[in-house]
C-alpha cells in the first residue's frame, strides 16, 4: 500500500484540501495517521467493524485491547454511551477538549470490534485543531489507538509513525512534534468511584480537586502479575518498549549517577553499547556510553514531552543496554515512571 503523507498548516482553513481527503479515506473504512495534543494517533472509522480489524493489523495489535473513540463535540457522546454519570459532566466541563479519556458504557452503536469485546467504551475529545478538523470533517466517532507498531515506544512525530506504519495504512498527517508527549489519563467513571487506569497529564491531585474522590488503579506502578490485573487492558502487555534492555537506577540523584557510571563501565568492558538517560540536572556526572539529556527536572513537563523521542534515539543508535535515572517526582511523575517501568520491563535497581 502506498502512504500518502500531507503536511498540516498552523490555518486549519489551507489544510482543507488534505482534510476532505483524509475525511474521504475514513469514511471508506481506510486508515488515517493524524497528530493530536498527546501522541500520534492511527485513526478509523470506530462504528465500523471492518475498520476497527485494520488498525489491530496495521499495528499487530493484539484484539483484546480496547480502543479509544475521538470526539469533536459533546454532543457526539450521547449516541456512544448508554449512561452518563454526574462526575463524567464535571470532569468534560473542566477537561475537554483536552488529554483526558473517559470509560462509560457503552451504547448499541459502537461495535465490540471497537471495544475488544468490552461492554465499555473508551471516549475522548482532544482538542489539538488539526484532530478536531478531521473529525468534524469525518462526521464520525474516530477510533484511534497510539499510531505506532504495538509494543514500540509511542510516536510524538510524523517520522516515528512513518518509521513504524509506511506501507501499512493510507495517509499520514503531519502536524509536527506533539505538545506533551504522553498518552491521555484514563479515568473509568462507569463504577461507583471513579478510577485512574493509565495516569497522564492531567494528574490524579487535579482529579481529586474537582471531584472529591478518585481511586487508583493498583497496576499502575507495579508489575501485573496472575493474581493482579489492570483494569485497562492494554496496561499488561510490555508496551512502550526501545529495542535495548533497559534498566532504572532510584536513589538519591548523585549515588544513583555513580551506580550507573559503574553499571556503564561493567558493560562497556564486556562490549555492549551503552545508553544512559539522565536529567539535565546531573548529565555533567557522566563521561562514557551515549548519554541523552531528557529534560530538567525544574519543569517536569519536558521530561514527558521527550521521554519517547529518547527511547527511539536509543533504538536508532542500536545500543545494547540503557541505564535511565528515576523521574517520579512532581504531578507528572507518575504518569512518566508508568511508561518508564513499562519500557524497562519492571526492572529496578534502588541504590
Ligand atoms: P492507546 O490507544 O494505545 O492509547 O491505548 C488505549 C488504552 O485504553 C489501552 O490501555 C486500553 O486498554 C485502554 N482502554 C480502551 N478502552 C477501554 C475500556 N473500555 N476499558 C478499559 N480500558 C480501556
Ligand atoms: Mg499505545
Amino acid at each position: 500500500m502506498n502512504t500518502r503523507i500531507y503536511c498540516l498548516n498552523e490555518n486549519q482553513e489551507e489544510n482543507r484540501e488534505y482534510l476532505e481527503e483524509a475525511a474521504a479515506v475514513l469514511r471508506e473504512g481506510g486508515l488515517v495517521a493524524f497528530p493530536t495534543e498527546t501522541v500520534y494517533g492511527l485513526g478509523g472509522n470506530g462504528l465500523n467493524p471492518e475498520a476497527s480489524r485494520k488498525i489491530y493489523e496495521a499495528k499487530g495489535r493484539p484484539s483484546d485491547n480496547p480502543l479509544i473513540l475521538h470526539i469533536a463535540h459533546r454532543r457526539e457522546l450521547d449516541s456512544l454511551v448508554s449512561r452518563i454519570p454526574e462526575e463524567a459532566e464535571l470532569l468534560m466541563k473542566k477537561f475537554w477538549p483536552g488529554p483526558m479519556t473517559l470509560i462509560f458504557e457503552k451504547s448499541d452503536l459502537v461495535p465490540r470490534e471497537t471495544t475488544g469485546g468490552l461492554s465499555t467504551v473508551a471516549i475522548r475529545m482532544p482538542s489539538h485543531p488539526g484532530a478536531r478538523a478531521l473529525i468534524e470533517a469525518a462526521g464520525l466517532p474516530i477510533a484511534a489507538p497510539s499510531a505506532n507498531l504495538s509494543g514500540r515506544p509511542s510516536p510524538t512525530t510524523a517520522r516515528h509513525v512513518a518509521e513504524d506504519l509506511d506501507g501499512r495504512i493510507d495517509m499520514i498527517l503531519d502536524g509536527g512534534p506533539v505538545e506533551i508527549g504522553l498518552e491521555s489519563t484514563i479515568i473509568d467513571v462507569s463504577g461507583s468511584v471513579p478510577m485512574i487506569l493509565r495516569p497522564g497529564y492531567i494528574s490524579q491531585e487535579q482529579i481529586r480537586d474537582l471531584l472529591g474522590a478518585c481511586e487508583w488503579d493498583p497496576a499502575i506502578l507495579k508489575k501485573p502479575g496472575e493474581d493482579f490485573r489492570p483494569k485497562a487492558p492494554g496496561m499488561k502487555y510490555r508496551h512502550y518498549a526501545p529495542k535495548a534492555e533497559m534498566v532504572i537506577v532510584e536513589g538519591e540523584w548523585e549515588r544513583a549517577a555513580k551506580e550507573i557510571c559503574r553499571l556503564v563501565s561493567e558493560q562497556k568492558k564486556l562490549g555492549r553499547k551503552v545508553g544512559i538517560l539522565c536529567g539535565e540536572e546531573t548529565r555533567k556526572w557522566y563521561t562514557e556510553g551515549l548519554v541523552k539529556t531528557i529534560g530538567t527536572r525544574q519543569r517536569e513537563e519536558t521530561i514527558a514531552h521527550n521521554l519517547y523521542y529518547c527511547l527511539r534515539e536509543f533504538d536508532e543508535a542500536d545500543v545494547d543496554v540503557i541505564y535511565s535515572e528515576s523521574f517520579g517526582e512532581g504531578a507528572l511523575g507518575a504518569a512518566v515512571m508508568n511508561r518508564l517501568l513499562k519500557a524497562a520491563g519492571y526492572r529496578v535497581i534502588k541504590v
